[in-house]
């Protein structure tokens, strides 16, 4: 989750600018850093598992939406963004009492999903949460495909997987296409902030990494939705690589008292036996 959170803070200075940085000059948490939209809605997809979807194994899945959906919106209402924004049909569902799914297959789906590659015994239940997370605003194929992949993706890197065996797992499962080099992965012939363009260029970056830091520098230079991109980056990084404690600290520092607390009971369960 922190993986997430550190790629949402080093992209955010970035977002939508015209040009793709250099490689060199991205630096992971400058002190223009700060979290957004990915990071947040993160921590409420977290405290709705961890609360709920964990404490009672037989809980259903339309209880657990009622959950995702109040977290969602309550940490929205009550948490200024120090940067970045909403997208506008996610805003609307954000301020909706009792919102439908609305069809996205925004990247929204992907960004905020790490908790559930971290919470779940097999890959299967984990790949089921996944989708829940995603449906509940979501419910477009291409949203839920995003968000199964970006968990699964999560539960085989910290399940031993090596990277070969992630990319035939997401490959064969998910169909995207994962072997074109990361340099010119963007295709714009998608849609803009898709899960369709986002995923695959978040996995191609963190596939082609050699350090987590590396993921994400990657993942940000390619410009456009950087802090999205690095988010999702970042939260596959983060269960093949592990995370530097001293930039895990550096990135806990830039949350509210409110966020480190859910945060802190998240790598809590992630490290109980
Ligand atoms: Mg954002």
């Amino acid at each position: 989750m922190l993986g997430a959170i550190i790629g949402d803070m080093a992209g955010s200075p970035f977002e939508f600018a015209r040009e793709a940085e250099s490689l060199d000059a991205v630096r992971i948490l400058s002190n223009d850093a700060a979290f957004t939209d990915d990071t947040l809605m993160t921590v409420a997809v977290a405290e709705a598992l961890l609360t709920h979807a964990l404490s009672n194994p037989d809980v259903s899945d339309t209880a657990i939406k009622a959950v995702l959906i109040e977290s969602m919106q309550r940490w929205a209402r009550t948490t200024r963004l120090p940067r970045g924004g909403y997208g506008r049909g996610f805003q609307r569902w954000l301020d909706t009492e009792g919102p439908e799914p609305y069809g996205s297959f925004g990247n929204g789906a992907a960004m905020r999903v790490s908790p559930a590659g971290w919470l779940f015994e097999t890959r299967e239940r984990t790949e089921h949460w996944a989708a829940v997370t995603a449906i509940v605003s979501h419910n477009h194929a291409e949203g839920v495909r995003g968000a199964q992949a970006i968990a699964a993706a999560i539960f085989l890197a910290r399940t031993g997987a090596d990277r070969d065996e992630i990319r035939d797992y997401v490959e064969r499962h998910y169909s995207y296409n994962l072997s074109t080099p990361w340099e010119s992965c963007v295709d714009e012939s998608l849609p803009p902030v898709s899960c369709q363009a986002t995923v695959p260029e978040a996995l191609i970056c963190f596939l082609a990494a050699d350090s987590f830091e590396d993921a994400i520098r990657k993942a940000v230079s390619l410009g456009f939705d950087t802090d999205t991109r690095g988010a999702i980056a970042g939260s596959v990084a983060e269960a093949f690589f592990g995370i530097d404690p001293a930039l895990a600290d550096q990135a806990r520092q830039g949350l509210t008292p409110e966020m480190l607390a859910v945060v802190d009971a998240f790598y809590a369960r992630v490290a109980a036996p």
